[in-house]
């Protein structure tokens, strides 16, 4: 049985360790931290052991079917609940609904877009011209990775009011960054797979369960073959003669045919110096996630997206008590202090939610992850390496090599099946795990 080491384990390490031990390879992955999941995890709050929580809330959309797919490997798909509704809140409370109606795509939205409260005429008539140039100019402009998709709103002549209340609000959170500085391929890819190409691909997925939970042993009792060393980080890569003969993990040596390192990009060079790796031009995206306990519910919504304000998103974790509020590209917010983070989210929450203003903080916790994702502006898909390397039996997987995706959760799965495909092919017995696009 040909043998494997894989480096982290995030959701690329875990796709790779999954897809490779169904298919008769001897898998071990070694993982810095106690826990599973990387940047897509839930641990217990600190300084209070009886809650666990998300590092932050994660979503996904029914178009990501990779990450579906991994979750059906470990039998967890179902704990992933998927909503068909998007609710848009304006400051003042009014709310406008996103959802499918019984129109074949890409019709299916025709009815509730045109009855969104927070755009007018006008606006809604720039945005049906500009997803209809999406369809058109999908595939066959070569300049998408060249372009900021500001830039690409601007020629479509989005108004304002348009790119700020609709494309701001759905790409920013889909891709960690801001319209300046994203590459108009990544926010065509959204609006292409998630709503134009069928009509249920929008659908927002949430899992029920945290985070971890889905990564669970019970999961990993259907896959053989796959052994964790928790708690065991690599310190090295030991290469020699264009190829990899170990790691050093723990002060101990562990060889294997073939190597994943599933890390994020900034972890590569310390661990295998040699590998030949351009990430001068990768810059992190930070992420900030608000954790609110009330004494009271403050709303019945599951979600909503929040207008015109710092906080993006909310999502009702607990009966309209306990929310989690989340700030994608969130640089504004990187160097303010957690307290003043608090007293911003209580603020702009008691505009949308009038209830908010008298209920009282239990308690509140905010993560700020300032090493989220990869910026994915434009220019950059070029650099964003392949799997294969110099070595012939090391193979690159993590969320920032090229899987086609932005730095998301498919984008990780799906390079972790890259990545373990890659190992079939160098061992002779080529295999596929990776799922095509619904379009
Ligand atoms: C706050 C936040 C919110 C997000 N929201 C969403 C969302 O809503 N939807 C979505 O699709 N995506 C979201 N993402 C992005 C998503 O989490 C990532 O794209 C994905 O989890 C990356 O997976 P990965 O396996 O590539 O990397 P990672 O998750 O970073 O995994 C790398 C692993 O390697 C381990 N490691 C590091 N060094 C070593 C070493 N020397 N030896 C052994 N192990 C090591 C780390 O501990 C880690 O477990 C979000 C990310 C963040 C941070």
């Amino acid at each position: 049985m040909a043998s494997v080491i894989v480096i982290g384990g995030g959701l690329a390490g875990l796709a790779s360790a999954a897809a490779l031990g169904q298919s008769g390879f001897q898998v071990d992955l070694f993982e810095a931290r106690s826990f599973l999941g990387g940047r897509a995890t839930s641990y217990p709050v600190p300084g209070d052991n009886s809650e666990v929580i998300d590092n932050c809330q994660h979503v996904l959309l029914r178009c990501c079917v990779n990450l579906m797919d991994f979750y059906g490997r470990l039998g967890v798909a179902d704990r992933i609940e998927f909503h068909k509704q998007f609710f848009f809140i304006e400051p003042g409370g009014r709310t406008s609904v996103l959802e499918a109606g019984g129109l074949p795509a890409p019709l299916h939205f025709t009815g509730s877009f045109w009855d969104l409260k927070f755009l007018g005429l006008a606006d809604k008539a720039a945005i049906s011209r500009a997803l209809l140039a999406i369809r058109s100019e999908h595939g066959r402009r070569d300049d998408l990775d060249r372009i900021s998709m500001l830039d690409w709103l601007r020629e479509k002549h989005q108004p304002e009011r348009a790119i700020r209340r609709f494309w701001n609000q759905v790409l920013v959170s889909a891709i960690n960054e801001d319209l300046d500085r994203m590459a108009a391929r990544h926010g065509f890819q959204v609006f292409w797979l998630g709503f134009l190409a069928r009509a249920n691909a929008y659908e927002m997925g949430i899992p029920r369960v945290p985070l971890g939970d889905l990564y669970g042993p019970e999961g990993w009792k259907r896959i053989p073959n796959v052994r964790f060393h928790p708690r065991a980080p690599v310190e090295r890569v030991i290469v020699e003669d264009g190829a990899v003969r170990g790691v050093v993990a723990a002060g101990e040596q562990h060889t294997a045919d073939y190597y994943i390192p599933a890390l994020p990009f900034e972890r590569l060079p310390g661990v295998i110096p040699e590998l030949d790796l351009k990430i001068e031009g990768f810059e992190h995206s930070p992420i900030t996630g608000i954790h609110l306990w009330f004494d009271r519910s403050i709303t019945d919504l599951p979600h909503a997206t929040l207008l015109d304000r710092t906080i993006q998103w909310m999502f009702n974790k607990s009966a309209g008590r306990y929310v989690q509020l989340v700030v994608s590209a969130s640089r504004s917010l990187v160097e303010m202090p957690r307290g003043d983070v608090i007293a911003l989210a209580l603020r702009e929450l008691a505009e949308f939610f009038p209830v908010a203003k008298d209920a009282k903080l239990e308690k509140a916790h905010v993560v700020k992850e300032i090493r989220a994702t990869f910026s994915a502006r434009p220019g950059l898909e070029q650099a964003r390496p392949e799997s294969a390397t110099q070595f012939r039996n090391l193979f690159l997987a993590g969320d920032f090599t090229r899987s086609g995706w932005p730095p998301i959760m498919e984008g990780a799965v799906r390079s972790g099946y890259l990545a373990a495909e890659a190992v079939t092919r160098a061992a002779g017995s080529e295999q596929k795990f990776l799922l095509p696009d619904i379009a």
